[in-house]
């Protein structure tokens, strides 16, 4: 299939942990299908920008240091999802992140979106990257950072010429405190407790896939690739990750 072809692929939700290449992916989808990415920090900070009604409401609270609300969210994405170049499809980057969301999701899509819209009907299917939790450990604990530009390396994968130096600047490497073993590990252990509960809210409902993270990052897309295609008739079974 050519890029860009104009296909109903529908709701698209990526789940997978920092680190799992989510972003390289869904970006990949988006460009092969033409639909947009939409990721709700994205979405609270342009209704900001615009003063929209929504977004004057979540600055007020945001000032106050509290959280955006679940309903404001909601209620923002619904917006976004109305706008036309949603038709065809979206990834969501971002949201659900309760079983709650996931659930308005599924009622709005159903209620507002399919009739208005005259989409196709066709349910988010959720992806879901899953990756060695070891090997990611040993990745995301593997990266270095010079003092001086902030380029970037990884032990492991993408090392610096000589131990501890910049290949570009010649400054020193440096672990950032947010790639320390025991920062991720707490990122990683948050992010399973969030995601945990939307996983298998969509896994109840038979649209949760695994594909298998720890390939290299062109097979992975090409999984994906399957199965968006795929859509409907996959129901929860992976060809090629245990399901
Ligand atoms: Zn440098």
């Amino acid at each position: 299939m050519a890029e860009g072809t104009a296909v109903n692929v529908g709701p698209i939700i990526l789940l997978g942990p920092p680190g799992a290449g989510k972003g390289t992916q869904a970006k990949r989808i988006a460009e092969r299908y033409g639909i947009p990415q939409i990721s709700t920090g994205d979405i609270l900070r342009s209704n900001v920008q615009r003063g929209s009604e929504l977004g004057l409401q979540a600055k007020a609270i945001m000032a106050r240091g509290e959280l955006v609300p679940d309903d404001l969210v909601c209620n923002m994405v619904a917006a976004r999802l109305r706008e036309a170049d949603c038709v065809p499809g979206f990834i969501l980057d971002g949201f659900p992140r309760t079983a709650a969301q996931a659930g308005w999701l599924d009622a709005f899509l159903e209620h507002e979106f399919f009739d208005n819209l005259h989409a196709d009907k066709c349910l988010p299917i959720v992806i879901r990257i899953d990756v060695d939790y070891n090997r990611l450990l040993q990745r995301l604990t593997g990266r270095r950072t010079c003092l001086a530009n902030g380029h970037i390396y990884n032990v492991y994968s993408q090392p610096p010429r000589v131990a501890d130096v910049c290949d570009v600047d010649g400054s020193q490497l440096v672990t950032r405190n947010d790639d320390r073993e025991e920062v991720i590990r707490e990122r990683l252990k948050a992010y399973d407790l969030q995601t945990r509960p939307v996983a298998e809210y969509y896994q109840q409902k038979g649209r949760l896939v695994s594909v298998n993270g720890d390939l290299p990052v062109e097979q992975v897309t090409g999984q994906m690739y399957w199965v968006i295609e795929h859509h409907g008739a996959v129901e929860g079974m992976s060809p090629f990750y245990g399901g």
